[in-house]
């Protein structure tokens, strides 16, 4: 087992990473909390193959369980359901010593982590993440929302999970394209941050889509000890934090034009991610080889590059995006493998010239 400590003072907390750690939940709860009343949520894709696995693990340990299994799917992370849940705390007779549970991708951690973090005002909440997505992005930093009509993850706040416990033996029953979707994240980090972890996914590309336990490892503890290192520095994106960001801008352009129904969030991160970098090369700030590298890459995973947008609507909709400062595009620009800068020096007239050409 792998452990990485998120610093965060009174909020701080362990990520643990593991194989067949599913079944042994309970043995490791029942040591740092104790027995409580619990609400497993979870959707029900994940149900039907680990629901089971990780009741017994808590029945086991006198946990009083309950499941609640949402339908699969972006759609469902609403206030609606979030009302649903709520019901369900109630009718559980949670109080604030109880615990919630958030069994699966980042759909299931986003508005479990938000219903934990509203209902009494804040209750104990455990992430065990089983999307590559959500094992090494969104079940870490506390960013938990649900979507509104006007926006994705448009209401939510900032609320630190008690633990992070990863299964790497639940990416087995993950879609293929769900883990190459996930598998963008993790490139991203290499080119923001870790020149060698880029370097040990171009060179280890095929253990880790055949799943080898080590390979995963490596790359899911390099990314979320990343990750811990950002947050620390600035929980709440002050600034540093931003950083994650690289390939979101025009990632999030890209979704929203295709009304989040075309590309799997990684897919049009992937594609973001090329663009900003072409915008670094032509801004003089990266050479040819940056692109180049990250392109095979996208390439070798069979990710799509084309989107078939007009420039000018992918330049509104930048426009229209929630971190847009002051009416100034902010953009993560790499500079080289490893390491990028913020830049609010991105004109419309440089955007337009990027995006009018296919990648
Ligand atoms: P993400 O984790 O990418 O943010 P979701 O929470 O929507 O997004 O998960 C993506 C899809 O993968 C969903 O249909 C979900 O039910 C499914 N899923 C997540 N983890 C697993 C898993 N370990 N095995 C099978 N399906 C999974
Ligand atoms: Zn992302």
């Amino acid at each position: 087992m792998r452990t990485i400590r998120v610093n965060l003072s009174e909020d701080s907390y362990n990520i643990y990473i593991d194989k067949g750690f599913l079944g042994k939940i309970g043995d490791i709860l029942v040591k740092e909390k104790g027995p409580c009343k619990t609400l497993l949520i979870t959707d029900r894709n994940i149900e039907k193959v680990y629901g089971n696995i990780v009741t017994e693990s808590l029945a086991r340990h006198k946990f009083d369980i309950r499941l609640i299994s949402l339908k699969p799917g972006e759609e469902q992370k609403t206030l609606e359901t979030a009302l649903l849940l709520y019901d369900a705390c109630f009718d559980h007779k949670l109080d604030r010593n109880s615990l919630i549970l958030a069994l699966g991708g980042g759909v299931v951690g986003d508005i479990s982590g938000f219903v934990a973090s509203t209902f009494m005002r804040g209750i104990p909440f455990i992430q065990v993440p089983t999307s590559l997505l959500a094992q090494v992005d969104s079940s870490i930093g506390g960013k938990v929302a649900v979507n509104h009509p006007k926006g994705k993850n448009m209401i939510g706040s900032f609320y630190q999970p008690k633990a992070v416990f990863v299964d790497t033996d639940t990416l087995s029953t993950l879609p293929a394209v769900e883990l190459v979707a996930g598998l963008v994240e993790v490139i991203k980090y290499g080119v923001i941050r870790d020149a060698e972890l880029f370097e040990y996914i171009e060179k280890s590309l095929q253990d880790i889509l055949q799943l080898n336990y080590n390979a995963l490892l490596k790359i899911i503890a390099t990314s979320c000890q990343i990750k811990a290192n950002v947050v620390e520095e600035d929980e709440k994106e002050k600034h540093l934090r931003a950083i994650l960001n690289y390939g979101h801008t025009i990632g999030h352009a890209i979704e929203t034009l295709t009304n989040y129904a075309k590309y799997r969030h990684g897919e049009a991160v992937a594609i973001g991610m090329l663009y900003a970098t072409k915008i670094a090369i032509e801004m003089g700030l990266a050479n040819i080889t940056v692109l180049e590298r990250q392109l095979l890459l996208i390439k070798r995973l069979g990710l799509p590059l084309h989107t078939g947008l007009e420039s000018e609507g992918i330049v509104r909709t930048l426009y229209t995006d929630k971190k847009v400062i002051s009416g100034r595009l902010r953009f993560i620009l790499p500079t080289k493998i490893g390491e990028v800068i913020i830049s609010d020096r991105v004109t419309e007239e440089i955007l337009q010239r990027v995006l009018n050409k296919p990648i």
